[in-house]
């Protein structure tokens, strides 16, 4: 069966083409996201609320021949949760599509991969530069020394503690790998919504360390960890 090629098809999933032209020996393709609403990374919350709008050059997988650029028109979304301590956020991207900060399309950094895995540094890039792929020896190494690393394990045993950002002034909250002994994250502020936002964005976590004051207990006996139980430990 036949189906028409729409210039979206060219481009990765959850992107629309806004418009695309040549620019030397490279294709440029404007895109933006195709959903309309953003996803706070800090608390979840859904915004529709614009605030502006940035382009970011990530590059693509070659077509006909050439280097093509994605131009990437992303979006800046206001926080309206009253306990969040982030006012303003970027657009993510599914993560199998471009992740954030990311130079290449994950699709391209995929083929980047599995060069650098078959030839090695500086012969993987020069057959990169004939296929069109742009990189770099370096980056080709990179990104296969980044990839090799294993997986990190899930969060089980956390513990979570006041944590100043200005002393007597402002605090936030610390929370801690507990079997590593790495610090995981700072959390913007001491707030109940915030700490469950986090843990039901955690469910692996099992056993919650804190101190014997009021605020973190009451964090974890919401139900928003209902999923899942929860024993806490008090130091
Ligand atoms: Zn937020």
């Amino acid at each position: 069966m036949q189906q028409a090629l729409q210039r979206s098809n060219l481009v990765p999933s959850g992107f629309v083409v806004e418009s695309a032209y040549f620019e030397g020996n490279k294709a440029v393709i404007a895109v933006r996201a195709l959903g309309s609403v953003g996803l706070c990374p800090s608390c979840g919350t859904v915004s529709r609320r614009v605030h502006s709008r940035y382009r970011r050059r990530v590059t693509d997988l070659p077509l006909s021949g050439r280097i093509v650029q994605l131009l990437v028109i992303a979006r800046r979304f206001r926080c309206d949760a009253v306990t969040c301590g982030r006012q303003i956020f970027t657009e993510r991207f599914a993560e199998g599509v471009l992740a954030p900060s990311a130079r290449r399309t994950a699709r391209m950094e995929s083929i980047v991969h599995h060069l650098g895995l078959a030839l090695g540094g500086r012969p993987a890039a020069g057959f990169a530069k004939r296929l069109m792929l742009p990189v770099s020896k370096d980056t080709l190494l990179r990104v296969v020394r980044r990839r090799s690393r294993p997986p990190t394990d899930p969060l089980r045993v956390i513990g979570i503690d006041d944590w100043a950002w200005r002393r007597n002034h402002r605090y936030a909250s610390i929370i801690c790998n507990l079997e590593r002994r790495r610090v995981v994250t700072l959390l913007p502020d001491r707030e109940p919504a915030t700490a469950q936002a986090w843990l039901a964005a955690h469910p692996a976590i099992s056993i919650v360390a804190r101190d014997r004051g009021g605020g973190y207990g009451k964090r974890q006996q919401r139900p928003c960890r209902t999923r899942y139980r929860s024993r806490i430990v008090g130091i």
